[in-house]
């Protein structure tokens, strides 16, 4: 088939669509949980290959074809929805798509090999896709969905995409398409070209916009918060502690300064991987006593940091005495071995305190606590005896791995 300047103009946004699935396939590469990308750029492939050749083939070549060029619109609409779904994790109703899919083909060769109508054809195509379309749709509206405004931007990008879709035939008639042969030359069929390239370039900006936004949140959350127990760290702390500070209802709070007693010695008897599993335990029975606005951060090694609001010295000791009692009773990391025991020190903190102050006297609470024994809570302002019992071992630790 000769080619004319008219085809190279109409292969255009073909070749624009497979652009952009080749940055979205590139997205993917660098973020690979974000599977929506590699769906949406399988979705442009399939689409530009059949788009491209309708744009080229002529009217008999176009009715030959009509159920292979269906085929792969459909795919390119199931790979789509594919990646609509992973967005609002809901479900494409693969059985009902791909019934949607056989029957909207069977019309697709009866209207080009039996009965050859070009109207009935687009018609059942367009409801055919809009269909399979819908599905992911009808379940997100369902659902309680991402409030983000990208995230709604996007579910109405969607929808309107799919209103298009199925009012595509009502721009045929509108436009009064009548001549087949005048297909690649025909209004409807530029403003179709463009229309789907312009959806084409708006869903590859919103899913960039999405991805960037997704992996700054990533980075920050990384930053944020300790690898091995996925509480905060010792830096995010101090961010939230200064503003939970800030904030006058909150009051009145206190800190926390928790330490693992004998720690060196777990890992010393049961290897570093158990001494992991420890640090998990703690931080998991610490998060259990948080009510809203309270904070855990690990601070390092096995020092842990709370931040207690509208909760005064005594209640505090309370839920400190708890964490102590939970921790010795609990048998799932050491089931044969010895108590697990945490040492405290209890701080006030006022609205004229500096956090580094609170911090500072915690901490010092925390140190008279374990040179009293270990495995004790002290609180400001409380006087205990200047004792001091230098790295006895109080929990009974046997030292000896178990043959577990
Ligand atoms: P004390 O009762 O006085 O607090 O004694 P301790 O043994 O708990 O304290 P020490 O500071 O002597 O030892 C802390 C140990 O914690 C040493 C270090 O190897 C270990 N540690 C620090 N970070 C980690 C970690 O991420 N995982 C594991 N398994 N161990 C860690
Ligand atoms: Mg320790
Ligand atoms: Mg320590």
């Amino acid at each position: 088939m000769p080619i004319e300047n008219d085809h190279v103009f109409v292969l255009a946004p073909s070749i624009a669509i497979l652009f952009l699935a080749a940055l979205l396939g590139t997205c993917w590469l660098v973020q690979r949980q974000q599977r929506f990308l590699l769906w949406q750029c399988s979705a442009y492939s399939l689409t530009a290959v059949p788009l491209g050749f309708q744009s080229f083939a002529s009217a008999d070549v176009l009715q030959r074809y009509a159920v292979l060029v269906g085929a792969l619109y459909l795919l390119g609409s199931w790979c789509l929805t594919r990646s609509w779904a992973e967005r609002w994790n809901v479900s494409i109703h693969p059985r009902v798509a791909l019934m949607v899919s056989i029957a909207t083909l069977s019309a697709l060769f009866y209207f080009s090999r039996v009965e050859q109508n070009m109207w009935a054809r687009v018609n059942s195509f367009s409801i055919g896709t809009g269909l399979v379309l819908l599905l992911p749709i009808w379940e997100a509206l369902q659902k309680q969905r991402s409030k983000e405004r990208l995230d709604q931007a996007f579910f109405w990008l969607c929808v309107i995409f799919t209103a298009y879709t199925f009012t595509r035939p009502l721009l045929i008639s509108l436009l009064g398409f009548s001549d087949p042969k005048g297909f690649v030359h025909s209004t409807y069929w530029l403003i179709t070209l463009m229309s789907i390239l312009l959806f084409a370039l708006l869903f590859t900006v919103l899913m960039c916009a999405i991805t960037l936004r997704e992996t700054i949140n990533q980075l920050r959350r990384e930053r944020d918060h300790d690898a091995l127990t996925k509480i905060l760290n010792r830096r995010a702390f101090h961010e939230a502690a200064q503003q939970r500070m800030a904030d006058k209802r909150l009051y009145p709070m206190v800190v926390l300064a928790g330490d693992i007693d004998h720690f060196k010695r777990i890992n010393d008897a049961w290897g570093h991987h158990r001494g992991d599993q420890v640090l998990q335990l703690v931080s998991s029975t610490l998060q259990r006593c948080l009510r809203t606005h309270d904070l855990v951060a690990r601070f390092g090694g096995e020092e842990f940091v709370l931040l207690l609001t509208r909760i005064d010295l005594q209640n505090a000791e309370s839920v400190a005495q708890r964490i102590r009692s939970e921790l010795s009773a609990d048998r799932t990391v050491l089931p044969q071995g010895p108590d697990l025991s945490m040492s405290f020190g209890i701080a006030p903190i006022t609205d004229s305190d500096q956090l580094e102050k609170v911090l500072k006297e915690a901490d010092e609470l925390l140190y008279g606590a374990k040179n009293a024994g270990r495995d004790r809570v002290h609180v400001a302002g409380t006087h205990y005896p200047d004792i001091s019992f230098e790295s006895t071992a109080p929990m009974g630790l046997h030292m000896a791995p178990l043959n577990e």
